[in-house]
């Protein structure tokens, strides 16, 4: 696969469309660039058309350098990852939301978090050099089937939920593996359960597995008129989810994010440097921002002994249970929030504050020159505090901005966020400007 400016790896594993950028090759190569530090791996698939031949290929390379291939089938990332911790790894098969020609890989540790940057150059560096550890014939791998990935994965969320009031919920599983689990969670929670999109394939001839209110409307239109309490979606390998609420409308990113910090986080959350100050201004907890990419928001979550983690996409993360972003957990835990009082109510509750975004091309030759200007450039008002983790966040009392350069086009993307339009309007001008005159 070409490397890209990340390399192979992204802050969510590989990505690439199936047998021309990610080939089985390919997959056999970071099975075996893999397979030489671990002793056993679980390696489980979500629905896509190329899963079993990639779940082929990836075994065997892990098997050759001696690994022992525990398979879990069809499940979800977040299930793998609940598989994984009898085991030193979990190996996901999928591509998460993309579109239906992409295959990937994604990487987990026993506790659920992903593999971050270190673990992953590791694996680059082996796999640019082709060192791999090949055992002799009497020492490769062998293959074993794991069958109670998914009862396991449901007693351990069963364990953090109570039984709730009989409510109706509607659940969009995007045909992935999700099916096979959050609609049997919901159940023995007490919940009457409607399923639209929920028999696995990898077409998806339901909508796109990328779970954004454009892509719900079957699941909006069925909650209205089942008149349910509410209904949930998840992406293609379910460790994201998204709602909507017993109205109909869709309760995603910033808001969904509130409503689950203010039940789950007593001391600290952590979430991305896009969010929204919604979140500041509806804990009383601390809060503290990483890059972009659950991993990340994971691994400080862990570093920091934070309560509750999360993305504006729809990752959220309960530490309590898992480190890995768990979708069916979240539903589960959200049914349980709705059976309290209604979910539009709750709503309602939450401030949405106006936030403006732009972008725009630069060359890529000149990106350290144009991202150098825009440090300088956002610095040069007076602020409270400049993060650089992730681009330049430049916060104010009363609003902020956020200047980063895309991950996948040559384009710096800003946004800016105030309290008031008027505030919001005024930084996204300051904003907008600093970046014209750096790229130029
Ligand atoms: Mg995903």
């Amino acid at each position: 696969m070409e490397r890209t400016q990340t390399g192979l790896f992204g802050s969510s594993g590989v990505r690439g469309v199936i047998n021309k950028e990610f080939t089985p090759e390919l997959a056999a190569a970071i099975g075996m660039a893999v397979g030489g530090s671990l002793d056993r791996a679980a390696v489980g698939m979500d629905s896509r058309t190329s899963g079993p031949m990639i779940e082929s290929a990836l075994s065997a390379g892990l098997m050759s350098c001696g690994c022992e291939v525990h398979q879990a089938g069809l499940v979800t990332t977040p299930t793998l990852a609940e598989c994984a911790r009898e085991f030193d790894c979990g190996v996901m098969i999928t591509a998460s939301h993309n579109p239906p020609e992409y295959g990937g890989i994604k990487l987990v540790n026993p506790d659920g978090s992903g593999w971050g940057p270190e673990e992953t150059d590791q694996v680059e560096k082996t796999l640019d050099a082709a060192r791999f550890r090949k055992k002799p014939w009497d020492e490769v791998g062998t293959r074993h089937v794991v069958t109670d990935a998914v009862e396991r994965h449901i007693h351990r969320i069963m364990l953090g939920v109570k039984p709730v009031k009989p409510m109706t919920v509607v659940v969009d599983c995007a045909n992935g593996p999700a099916s096979t689990i959050t609609p049997i969670v919901l159940q023995q929670m007490g919940c009457k359960v409607v399923t639209i999109n929920s028999d696995p394939s990898g077409f998806f001839p339901g909508r796109p597995p990328e779970p954004v209110d454009e892509n719900l409307t079957d699941l909006k239109s069925m909650v209205r008129s089942l008149k349910a309490d509410l209904g949930v979606a998840h992406d293609g390998d379910a460790d994201r989810m998204v709602a909507i609420d017993d109205k109909g409308v869709f309760l995603g990113g910033d808001q969904l994010m509130a409503i689950f910090a203010k039940r789950f986080c007593k001391k600290k959350a952590v979430v991305t440097v896009d969010t929204s100050m919604a979140i500041d201004d509806s804990i009383d907890a601390e809060v503290t921002r990483t890059r972009v990419g659950d991993v990340f928001v994971s691994e400080e979550v862990k570093r920091s002994r934070a309560d509750f983690g999360g993305e504006p996409s729809g990752t959220w993360i309960f530490p309590d249970q898992t480190f890995c972003p768990d979708g069916i957990l979240a539903a589960a835990r959200l049914v349980e929030i709705a059976s309290e009082k209604k979910l539009s109510e709750q709503r309602k509750a939450i401030p949405v504050y106006p936030i403006l975004r732009g972008a725009m091309s630069f060359k890529l030759e000149n990106k350290a020159k144009v991202m150098k200007c825009l440090e300088l450039a956002m610095g040069s008002v007076k602020h409270v505090q400049l993060l650089r983790l992730d681009g330049y966040r430049l916060e104010f009392e009363d609003g902020w901005a956020l200047v980063r350069p895309s991950g996948t086009e040559p384009k710096i993307r800003y946004l800016a966020e105030a309290r008031v339009k008027k505030r919001a309007d005024e930084i996204f001008e300051f904003v907008s400007r600093a970046v014209k005159r750096c790229v130029k």
